[in-house]
């Protein structure tokens, strides 16, 4: 089917989404390892803003991210790996950030609720007249049906859900550990631009356009997602209000893949991670409570080329 991106195999509207990543949804499409699709995506408010006056409002959290999907991929099976690559991310052309009461690292310095619009042309983000940047378009949810039971597109975790790294961007490939035959990925809380940490809790929150494509890894799998860049990988660490935690998570699923798939030691995979990996943060929205996401960048080097060996 011809999409805003030329042909791709399959063609996935936003009229097909879900709240929630489980295995108990029934699928919206079905597609093979190896296809593309053109996956349409709401902004993360579901369009409810539109006016100066809806930047002000209540949003009902029940509506919030809701995920693309859910997408079967025949041949993905408990203990694989599906890796979905990013190949292109288009949004639309406006977009907003918003400050929740209580919300944030800056929260108590702050009115809130308050929010603007941002214009996005032709790859400018625009904040106001004096403040534009290029856009780095990236998807904040993205996911599988978790190992058991149902969970809001609102939380990250091992299946992903709300991951809100700014690394899943264009040209990423994002492995995610499959559960369930099938896997049911979802995707979805489009940003045009997100900083690290995604400090106040929204993005440049934006709907638009995603082609991806899917490949099954057999019989490798990890606890968290991994992103793939040109030049790095990196790991994953989740954990519910605590920052702590979630790096030392990230941490060990970067030192567990070079031990396991590159022969490092545990000794020289810990020093190696501390001379040449970049510990980072991609979600600490801090004091809401919920999930903060932690992430270890490791460079793509003769001894360590993918996240595995395969
Ligand atoms: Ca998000
Ligand atoms: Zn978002």
């Amino acid at each position: 089917m011809t999409s805003r991106f030329g042909t791709a195999d399959h063609h996935l509207t936003r009229e097909h989404h879900t709240q929630s990543f489980s295995s108990t949804h029934s699928p919206a499409l079905r597609v093979s390892a190896g296809e593309t699709i053109h996956v349409q995506t709401w902004d993360c408010y579901k369009g409810v803003i539109q006016t100066d006056a809806d930047l002000i409002k209540d949003v009902d959290l029940a509506f919030v991210n809701p995920a693309t999907g859910p997408i079967y991929i025949d041949g993905a099976e408990p203990g694989d790996t599906l890796s979905v690559t990013l190949i292109d991310i288009q949004p639309e052309e406006r977009g907003v950030a918003r400050l929740g009461v209580g919300e944030g690292q800056l929260h108590d310095k702050v009115k809130a609720p308050y929010g603007r619009f941002f214009s996005v042309i032709d790859g400018i983000v625009s904040m106001n007249e004096t403040v534009s940047f290029p856009a780095v378009p990236m998807l904040g949810v993205i996911g599988v049906a978790p190992e058991s039971g149902e969970i809001a597109t609102m939380p990250a975790g091992k299946h992903g859900g709300n991951l809100d790294n700014n690394m899943n961007c264009k040209g990423s490939i994002v492995h995610l550990p499959v559960k369930h035959k099938g896997a049911l990925l979802g995707m979805g809380d489009m940003h045009a631009s997100m900083g690290d940490g995604e400090i106040c809790g929204t993005g440049v929150e934006i709907a638009g356009d995603v082609l991806i494509k899917v490949d099954v890894i057999k019989g490798i799998t990890t606890d968290f997602p991994v992103t793939e860049t040109a030049d790095s990988w990196i790991t994953h660490g989740v954990a519910v209000e605590d920052l702590t935690l979630a790096i030392k998570l990230a941490c060990e699923e970067a030192a567990g893949l070079l031990v396991n798939h590159w022969g490092f030691t545990y000794e020289d995979a810990f020093i190696f991670l501390s001379v040449a990996g970049d510990l980072g943060i991609a979600q600490s929205v801090h004091p809401s409570s919920g999930t903060v996401i932690a992430k270890m960048r490791v460079p793509k080097i003769a001894a360590c080329p993918k996240p595995f060996k395969i």
